[in-house]
């Protein structure tokens, strides 16, 4: 499986093919499944296709006739070929495929054009299929992911070396499905099944050949993720016991309200488990607003009264920076211990961002190394190695979707004994990603948002088809902050930038913003920018209302200012980026107006949404956009609009986001060890993988028993393993 390729096929292909399509070894070669197969009779379906697609048919040459040209030297040719059921005209200039013969059965790949309202292709590419080869008789022929040099048949031509002795073949692949685990589930061997995916005689067969082929990346992936499950259940961390009359005590004395039902059940949970040796790995599902912070400092006050120091890791500064602020709110004296005013029974609270002064940083540093800080708030900065934790019992990580994996091991590592984790999220997560990207997570769910919130209703606010209802947008803006309200405004971009340089949307700190849904079209105007937006409004609708922007390229502390002063009722409107999106704070806000929405993702909207329904009154969110409303985006928008149901949302973004981007890059040509199965469609699938997958690796040595699934699980380098545990 090893072999290079270039043993197989030649130098000059070999290169090529390593070049464009990062095929190197025969294992890589009989993994580049066909993307579809031609067949006959498909051309029926021509009459669908727009010019400009392009596709390959199977068909037979009907008519050949060359001619001199009028215009200017050389022939013409014109090749009529059909399958049967319709035609298509191929055109070539001065080609050698003036050749083509009557009666030949072919692949033709080409641009689809119109010429006098026929489709047509100039110049395909051509590959007769000949005599000797049997690959015409076949009901269905593989067509590759192709390169610029590599044909879809020079690939067919490699895999068919590879295929033409099956009993070799079986011999030298190993097949990381036990036996036993096929059986169970009906799966055909993988040799079966390579030759079955690239050679079918039936659909059945690629049918046979999928689900098999499914099963090798579900179960693979399933088994890494219970590998790792099993590896941490064996490191044992410290246990962190209720003490009573210590921080959380306090914390619940303070607390200005009471806990609902699924907060309690939640920390009750939490607390037994920090309670024993065993580490926590827990994810805490929960809507936006259903009070998962108050939650966390819960935990986190338990691991302080024990002795330990708890760190809680926020996406962007701006929430880092609230964390800490609310967190020393309700805390009062007893977050200020060493300070004059401060509860000497108490701890501290640091923050901890990478945009810090040197000074500051060294400071909070210094206090998280020698323990008298007991939490510690912050961004990435906290991952960094000279960050140093004098005993770290607890790791919370707020907004999950913005940390990996790797992330979290990380912050494991700086623990003397691996800490408790607790990952917040309030995107919902379907079950199959669940089962994936969190696979390696027991999860809770907060259910119940706290009593007496005016929840939040929705709207499309189609501005290019209806100006005035935007009109009617600003109007709704200035009776809220009549009526004592305050508003966000939403933009996806800052504005305002020389030359294209320095940083114009805002993401997470450090990390890769989320590509902004724009449909790929490049002739489109740029998206709305902050900077733009709020002149506009302060010069029109606006007027009268004090407008303050907010966004990533301000420095830290004018952020942390503006952020308090809209908090504080010092500014009616901000107008931000999505620097608000997650966690953002402030119940008196009710109403945000999201500028191009369709450049955003479902979960980003359903995120912005929650900054407006924090409150006893009732939000409104408006989703601007220039789309129609008939289109596939300004359905989308409709569909965000009409559902505040996280999880049917959840599921509406895995349907609009390409699924590669969460199970990994298999499009763009990396090995990310997922080709074919479907977040989607096989959760069925997924689910009884997970179940094998514990199965063999729970039980005797584990994976050490099953020597091929264990060298599948360590193929997957650990890059391609992030890659694909972290697209979420
Ligand atoms: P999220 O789960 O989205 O992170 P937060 O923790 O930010 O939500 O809480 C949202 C708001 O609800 C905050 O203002 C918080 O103080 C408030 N809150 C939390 N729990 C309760 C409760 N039990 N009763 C009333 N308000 C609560
Ligand atoms: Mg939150």
């Amino acid at each position: 499986m090893d072999t290079p390729l270039s043993r197989v096929v030649g130098p000059k292909t070999a290169k090529v093919m390593a070049e464009q399509l990062a095929l190197h070894t025969v294992r890589d070669l009989l993994r580049h499944y066909p993307r579809r197969y031609a067949r006959r009779g498909e051309m029926t379906r021509l009459g669908d296709l727009e010019v400009g697609d392009r596709v390959t048919v199977l068909a037979q040459v009907k008519k050949v006739s060359s001619r001199p040209m009028r215009q200017r030297r050389g022939i013409l040719t014109e090749v009529t070929v059909g399958d049967g059921a319709g035609s298509m005209r191929l055109v070539f200039f001065n080609s050698k495929h003036a050749h083509l013969a009557v009666g030949e059965w072919g692949l033709f790949a080409g641009t689809v054009g119109k010429w006098h309202g026929d489709l047509q292709f100039t110049h395909p590419d051509c590959h007769v299929i000949t005599g000797d080869d049997d690959d015409w008789a076949r009901a269905l022929v593989p067509i590759y992911p192709a390169s610029k040099d590599v044909s879809s048949w020079v690939i067919q031509k490699s895999v068919k070396l590879l295929m033409d002795d099956p009993r070799s073949l079986a011999e030298a692949l190993d097949d990381p499905i036990p036996e036993p685990v096929r059986d169970r589930h009906g799966l055909v061997a993988l040799a079966t099944a390579l030759l079955y995916k690239h050679r079918p005689e039936s659909a059945a067969q690629v049918e046979f050949a999928d689900e098999r082929l499914k099963w090798d990346e579900a179960l693979v992936l399933q088994a890494t993720l219970a590998a790792r499950r099993r590896a941490a259940a064996l490191e044992p961390g410290i246990a962190r016991p209720r003490r009573s009359g210590g921080l959380l005590d306090a914390v619940d004395a303070a607390l200005p309200f009471s806990l609902t039902g699924g907060q309690r059940d939640v920390g009750e949970e939490l607390a037994a488990e920090l309670s024993e040796e065993q580490p926590m790995n827990r994810l805490l599902q929960g809507e936006v607003g259903s009070g998962k912070t108050v939650v966390a400092l819960r935990a986190m006050a338990q691991v302080v009264d024990a002795g330990g120091q708890a760190a809680l890791l926020a996406p962007t500064e701006v929430l880092a920076a609230q964390h800490a602020r609310s967190l020393a709110a309700i805390l009062g004296p007893l977050g200020r211990a060493g300070e004059l005013d401060g509860d000497p029974a108490g701890t501290r609270v640091v923050l901890l961002t990478g945009s810090q002064k040197a000074a500051a940083r060294r400071e909070a540093r210094a206090a998280v190394a020698d323990g008298s800080a007991g939490i510690v708030v912050g961004t990435h900065a906290l991952l960094q190695e000279d960050v140093e934790f004098a005993d770290l019992g607890l790791v919370v990580v707020d907004e999950q979707h913005r940390f990996g994996v790797e992330q979290r091991d990380a912050l494991r590592a700086k623990g003397a004994r691996p800490p408790h984790v607790l990952v917040m999220t309030a995107t919902p997560i379907p079950r199959t990603v669940a089962m994936t990207v969190y696979g390696d997570l027991e999860t809770s769910t907060l259910r119940q948002l706290p009593a007496g919130r005016g929840g939040v209703s929705s709207a499309v606010v189609p501005a290019g088809e209806k100006p005035a209802w935007l009109d009617r947008a600003w109007q709704r803006v200035r009776e809220e902050v009549a009526a004592g309200r305050q508003a966000y405004v939403v933009c996806p971009r800052i504005g305002d930038v020389e030359g294209g340089s320095g940083k114009d949307e805002d993401g997470p700190d450090d990390a890769d913003a989320p590509p902004p849904e724009t449909g790929g079209s490049s002739d489109r105007r740029p998206p709305l920018a902050v900077l733009d937006v709020a002149e506009a409004l302060r010069a029109g609708p606006l007027s009268s209302l004090r407008v303050e922007v907010l966004h990533g390229r301000m420095a830290p502390e004018d952020k942390e200012a503006r952020m308090r002063a809209f908090a504080a009722g010092e500014v009616d409107v901000l107008v931000a980026t999505t620097v608000v999106e997650v966690g953002v704070d402030v119940p008196n806000a009710t109403v945000m107006v999201v500028m191009d929405a369709d450049r955003f993702g479902v979960s980003q909207l359903h995120q912005l949404r929650g900054r407006v329904a924090r409150g006893q009154h009732a939000g409104l969110c408006l989703l601007v956009t220039e789309a129609p409303t008939s289109s596939a985006t300004g359905q989308r928008l409709t569909a965000v609009a009409a559902t505040t149901d996280g999880f049917e949302l959840a599921r509406l973004d895995l349907e609009t986001r390409r699924e590669g981007d969460v199970l990994g890059a298999a499009q763009s040509g990396r090995r990310s060890g997922v080709r074919l199965l479907s977040l989607l469609d096989d959760e069925q699938l997924i689910a009884e993988a997970r179940v094998e997958a514990t199965r063999l690796v729970e039980a005797g040595r584990g994976l050490a028993d099953h020597p091929e699934l264990a060298a599948a699980v360590a193929a997957l380098s650990l890059d391609e393993r992030a890659e694909y545990l972290e697209k979420a």
